[in-house]
């Protein structure tokens, strides 16, 4: 029987916080680890802001989870996702900003110095970025929730592994759900792409490597209806959406690419979102907070780079420094 686990690749990070004086107060705390936050990170530690990094409990983030990323500008053979979101953290520690690996439950933006708390810890900042990304959306069916790393996962590079020889099913017709489906061909002998619509969204460079690789096989105008197993995943159930029909694929796992949800269940009442639940920030990535920025996937679905999400984060940090200095008179 294979051995499910979704495994999300862990970085090096300082494990627990080092003492603080409660009084303390940072010039600067950065809530996510991911490019984002950590090119803030980089940014604030250069400009010698005091700062404090918390990157939750995936430090990486979603980068982490990409077997190669090809358009990280200065890598013209491609970087491994894990290996680039290390790179940016060792750059981030040179400069000096404390990086700690605790998980923020709670803020308070309503007066400035501001108040981030953990489990462990109440941390206060002058002023506060908030770079907590995005998850993967679930398809919300039968079966999805209960085969969860069992059969069922957000993460081909994870647990690709476990599909040697195997048959898998990838759901969405985007860049991830292409990108990812590819890599699970290193190892599947066939990879199902069930998708809801009669043509991909990815990127022409992908569907081109998709379309010209023999394991792997589409399924269009379908959704899944049902997960179906026993211990592990043994099929899907999918509906044509065009007949109504369905039928079930037999399938050892199934990995499901459908877009993001922002991870912004924690500032809610405290800066304004969109009707998405996306932080509104303008374009100098202020919130409605004086004080508040936001940076990377979180403020923003349309791009969803790593370029873009690092440009973003130094965007932050260049701007929370002038408040700071503007704050202390020194401009
Ligand atoms: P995406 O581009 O939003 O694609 C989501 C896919 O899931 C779409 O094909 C969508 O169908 C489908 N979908 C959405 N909701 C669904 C549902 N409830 N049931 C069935 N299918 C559903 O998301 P993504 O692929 O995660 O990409 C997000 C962003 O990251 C994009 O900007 C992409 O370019 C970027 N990205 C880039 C790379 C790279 O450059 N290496 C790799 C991965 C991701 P429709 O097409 O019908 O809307």
């Amino acid at each position: 029987m294979l051995d499910f686990k979704l495994t999300q690749p862990q970085q090096e990070v300082q494990p627990r916080p080092v003492a603080e004086q409660s009084d303390q107060v940072y010039d600067l705390i950065i809530i996510g680890g991911a490019p984002a936050g950590l090119t803030a990170a980089i940014y604030a530690g250069r400009a010698a802001l005091k700062s404090l990094l918390l990157t939750g409990p995936f430090p990486g983030g979603q980068v982490t989870t990409t077997d190669m990323v090809e358009n990280f500008p200065g890598f013209p053979d491609g970087i491994n996702g894990a290996e680039l979101a290390q790179r940016i953290q060792r750059q981030a520690e040179r400069f000096g900003t404390q990086i700690v690996m605790d998980t923020v439950t709670k803020v308070d933006f309503s007066t400035p110095p501001f108040t981030v708390r953990t489990d462990s810890q109440t941390y206060r900042g002058r002023t506060v970025i908030i770079a907590t990304g995005a998850v993967p959306r679930r398809l919300g069916v039968p079966g999805e929730a209960e085969f969860f790393g069992r059969g069922v996962s957000t993460c081909a590079t994870c647990d690709g592994f476990f599909y040697k020889d195997k048959r898998a099913v990838v759901v969405g017709g985007g860049d991830s759900a292409i990108d990812e489906g590819l890599f699970l061909t290193k190892f599947a002998r066939e990879v199902i792409v069930v998708h809801r619509r009669d043509q991909l969204r990815a990127t022409k460079i992908y569907q081109e490597r998709a379309f010209a690789n023999p394991k792997m096989r589409f399924v269009w105008d379908s959704v899944v209806e049902e997960v179906l197993g026993e211990k592990t995943v043994t099929g899907v159930r999918v509906r044509n959406v065009k007949t109504g029909e369905t039928s079930v694929i037999e399938a050892d796992g199934m990995f499901v690419y459908i877009g993001m949800v922002p991870g912004t269940k924690l500032f809610a009442g405290q800066v304004e979102m969109d009707e998405w639940g996306y932080i509104v920030t303008d374009r100098r990535q202020r919130t409605s907070v004086p004080g508040v920025f936001a940076a990377g996937d979180v403020q923003s679905p349309d791009f969803r780079q790593i370029v873009v999400a690092a440009g973003s984060g130094a965007m932050a940090a260049i701007e929370a420094e002038r408040l700071l200095a503007e704050q202390s008179g020194t401009t």
